[in-house]
């Protein structure tokens, strides 16, 4: 690995398992329902660039981002593919968003009003949000539908090409809340069939619905999680519904090694105390990288093998108990496979008590992210 960096703490992301994931979730999907790679917020830290690259080799066939600033830093890649910003942007973002071909998502008649003002350089595609129960984004009811219906037909500079909803719940055991949300889709759908009768791209599933509802999908997938080889929640996880390989991995390298006597402490606060004498390791990954100090008490491992964190988690370096003396440099790998042993995501965010999207978004950019695995 030719690395151009000057500390050994690196995130490894292996583009095959990004390709893996995404031909095993399209084998379950229709034909008619194509995939757009949600690769908001750097790509769930995995690196929002070269994941969209990946994703599309694979067979994607759009874009997901929560900012427009996300959109624009994928054009800037040279990424041509649609690409939809699923958050709210102001009106004032229509232009560029406009200039650059990318598809913001709306559900306000004063948006589209405010965006009357403007002159746009090209027309504006948008996709409509309807909030059927998630209660976050979304036009809620019949009478708000028609209304911004008759808004758009009259703004011949925005077309409308996709409709969407979100699940709050498709993780879960129970279907019944998921049913109603389904259910309060196909109303609103139904109105707005028989008021518009231009093709629009209807999609509502993210990875969870996806996985287990493959054919109850619409147009398209928003598929996000997943295709980091992540599962959205244990339920999804023991329904085996789908192989996943998780794609990121975190490392770092023993930067020194010492012997220290029984009683000897370690780190701030001396919360550790040797119990016997022991090998101690260092290794130069802190909470300003993100590996934030509740981790305490973690395993990494080192040698194939799991050896815990001891004491308090620095800003830049954090200690771990070796079960022998290593050399300077041994490898140790905080998530991700070592040698046969392997640390999941979901092992570091049940410690943390958090859910697995959390720990690769956390894991700042002060780790470098190295690729490895691309397919063609
Ligand atoms: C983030 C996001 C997704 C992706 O969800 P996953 O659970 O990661 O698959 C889909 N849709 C919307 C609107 C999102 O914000």
């Amino acid at each position: 690995m030719k690395a151009s960096f000057y500390r050994d703490t690196w995130a490894e992301i292996d583009l095959s398992a990004i390709d893996h994931n995404i031909r095993q979730m399209a084998e379950k999907l229709p034909d008619t329902s194509d995939i757009i790679a949600i690769v908001k917020a750097d790509g769930y830290g995995h690196g929002s660039v070269a994941v969209a690259k990946q994703a599309l080799k694979a067979g994607a066939k759009a874009l997901g981002v929560a900012l427009l600033e996300e959109a624009l830093e994928l054009r800037k890649a040279q990424i041509d593919v649609p690409i939809l910003v699923l958050g709210w942007v102001p009106p004032r973002g229509a232009p560029v968003a406009a200039e650059h071909d990318i598809t913001l998502t709306f559900f306000q008649e004063e948006w589209l009003e405010e965006i009357s003002s403007y002159t746009l350089p090209k027309p504006l595609k948008v996709h409509m949000k309807w909030d059927t129960g998630m209660g976050r984004i979304g036009l809620r009811t019949e009478s708000e539908l028609r209304d911004i219906l008759y808004a758009l037909n009259k703004n011949p500079s925005i077309y409308l090409t996709g409709v969407f909803t979100h699940f709050a719940t498709a993780d879960e055991k129970d279907f019944t809340y998921l049913r109603k949300q389904q259910d309060c889709f196909e109303k609103l759908l139904a109105v707005f069939r028989e008021m518009w009768p231009h093709p629009v791209t209807i999609h509502t599933g993210n990875s969870a619905a996806s996985i287990r509802l493959p054919g109850e999908m619409y147009d398209a997938i928003r598929f996000g999680i997943s295709m980091y080889g992540l599962y959205p929640s244990s339920v999804v996880k023991s329904e085996q519904g789908i192989s996943l390989k998780q794609a990121f991995s975190l490392h770092s390298r023993l930067v020194n090694v010492k012997q220290v006597a029984a009683g000897d402490t370690i780190s701030y606060g001396r919360t550790y105390s040797a119990q016997e004498e022991e090998w101690i390791g260092t290794i130069p990954i802190g909470y300003g990288d993100g590996w934030i100090r509740k981790l305490q008490g973690m395993d990494v491992l080192a040698d194939g093998k799991r050896m815990p964190i001891v004491g308090r988690i620095c800003m830049d370096q954090t200690m771990i108990r070796l079960d022998q003396a290593y050399p300077i440099g041994t490898k140790v790998t905080l998530i991700g496979h070592q040698q046969g042993a392997f640390i999941d995501m979901d092992e570091v965010a049940a410690h943390l008590e958090t859910i697995n999207y959390e720990i690769p978004c956390m894991i700042n950019e002060r780790v470098p992210r190295i690729y490895s695995g691309s397919k063609r």
